[in-house]
This record gives C-alpha cells, structure tokens and sequence, in this order.
C-alpha cells in the first residue's frame, strides 16, 4: 500500500477584506490621520540614515545641525568625512553615518547626475524601490520611507511597530522577514489605503499592541486577531468574548476602547 504524505500548511492569513477592515477600525480609533508635508526625497534618505539606531529628538537635531553647517547636500556631498561627522554627531554613530551619507549622495550624483530625486515619482513603484535599493546600504525599509512618506507613493515601509501587529493579527506568517513583509503587504494593503495602513499600526503598535504585555481587552481589533489568546487568561478571554457577543447582539455591556488619538508618527523606531 502506498504511504500518502500529508503535506503540513503554514497558518492562514488575513485576506485583503480582513485587512483593509482592520485599517478602517483603527482609523477610526486613532484618526483621521494628515498627511504632513515631509522632506524632500534626497534629505528624506540622509535623515532615515540619520535616525537609525537613534531616537527622533537626536536624529532631528543631527539633520538640522547638517544642514546648518552644509547648506546643501550638494556640499555635504563633497565635504570631508570628519566634518560630516562632527555635524551629525548629536545623532550618535557618526563615525557609521557620516560616511554612508557621504557614500550615498556621492552615488546619486553619478546615477543621476544631480541629487534631485523626484523623478522617482513618475516610475512604476516597483522601478522605484529598484533604483532607491542599488543604494548603498538602503534596504525595503529606508526605500519605502522616502517613497511613501517623501513622494506619496504606495510604498510599503515597515517598521517594529507594523512588524508586529502585522504578525500578532496574522497579516502575515510568523516567520516572515521584515523584509520580505514589504512585499507581501504591499500585495494585500489597497495602494490607496497604504498611508492610513503605516499611520493607525504604528499608533496601534505604540499604544494597545505594545511588545511587552499588549492591552488586548482594550483593542479595537481584538475580535479578528487570532493572537490575544496567548496574552489573556482563558477567563479573561471568555469574558471578553461574551461581552463582544452582547454587543454585537446590541445588549451594552461591552467595554469601549479608547486611545487618545495621534499625530502622523515617524518611522524611525
Ligand atoms: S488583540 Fe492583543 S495581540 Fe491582538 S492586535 Fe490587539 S493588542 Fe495586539
């Protein structure tokens, strides 16, 4: 008798319904989100190289003092790597940075010819993420920032906040890279939902579905994510989902989540 091998599939996730249901939920608690002018694209990238690994204050500061001293980045594009360093060092890893910005302006002026990058805008988004990406040291994320944020295209930019609400609520498998993660959800988030899509997870991530101990009980979402049983207690989750059906059923009872609401958060952390 032949043996049959039951192939073992991975967890389902979130269909483009359910997701686009949860953006709306969370827009709801949080928003409405503006959209606020950000930076050029080209200072776009020098700040999300600015800000790694450092918090929004110092990373502001280490661009404004750059700028203060530089002008333009046409100048900081030819000036010498310790003077960068000593502009950005508010910013923390100067040593690192400085000659990464340096690196990278330098290439955008051979590719390009000048350090204007808004004719991004005009490619297919894909083109764009390609050409933002053969930049040394730009990875998804960075990319994704400068097109999303900078020129308004539906570009995924995934930070630890949208990493793991996206994982906790199953947008996405549990062994799923942040890198992988921008293409994925750049498949199933709507183009025009995408900035709505960064702003209400990251304020979700910041304010209920934190890292350490999530507010599940509290959570606008909590009826469609498959994860809030592993942080309440079977009693605490009975109670919950008993009180959800009495709501539904139109009996109060149920609690009503708030959350103060948010300004446009940066990407950084
Ligand atoms: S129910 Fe809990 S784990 Fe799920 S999204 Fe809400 S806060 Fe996060």
């Amino acid at each position: 008798m032949t043996k049959t091998t039951v192939k073992k599939r991975g967890p389902r996730t979130k269909s483009k319904a359910d997701i686009a249901r949860s953006i709306q939920m969370m827009t709801e608690q949080y928003g409405p989100f503006d959209q606020e002018p950000r930076l050029p694209p080209t200072d776009e990238l020098v700040f999300t190289i600015l800000s790694q690994h450092t918090s929004d204050i110092n990373s502001s500061r280490a661009y404004h003092r750059l700028m203060d001293r530089f002008v333009t980045l046409e100048t900081v594009a030819s000036a010498d790597i310790p003077e960068i360093e000593r502009a950005i060092a508010p910013g923390g890893l100067a040593k690192i940075k400085a000659p990464r910005i340096k690196k990278v302006l330098n290439r955008i002026q051979e590719l390009n010819g000048s350090l204007d990058l808004s004719f991004l805008r005009e490619m297919p988004l894909e083109d764009a993420k390609a050409w933002l990406r053969q930049l040394p040291g730009i990875g998804p994320k960075s990319a994704g920032i400068v097109l999303s944020f900078s020129l308004g295209m539906p570009a995924m930019a995934i930070d630890t906040h949208i990493y793991r609400v996206s994982q906790r609520l199953g947008l996405i498998g549990p062994k799923v890279s942040a890198d992988k993660a921008h293409d994925l959800l750049e498949e199933k988030v709507e183009p025009d939902a995408v900035f709505n899509f960064h702003v209400s997870y990251i304020n979700h991530g910041r304010q209920v579905c934190r890292a350490q101990r999530p507010l599940c009980p509290e959570c606008v979402v909590g009826r469609l994510c498959p994860s809030r049983k592993k942080f309440m207690s079977k009693s605490d989750l009975t109670t919950l989902e008993a009180q959800e059906r009495q709501s539904i059923s139109g009996i109060s009872g149920a609690p009503i989540p708030h959350v103060p609401q948010s300004k446009t958060p940066d990407l950084k952390s």
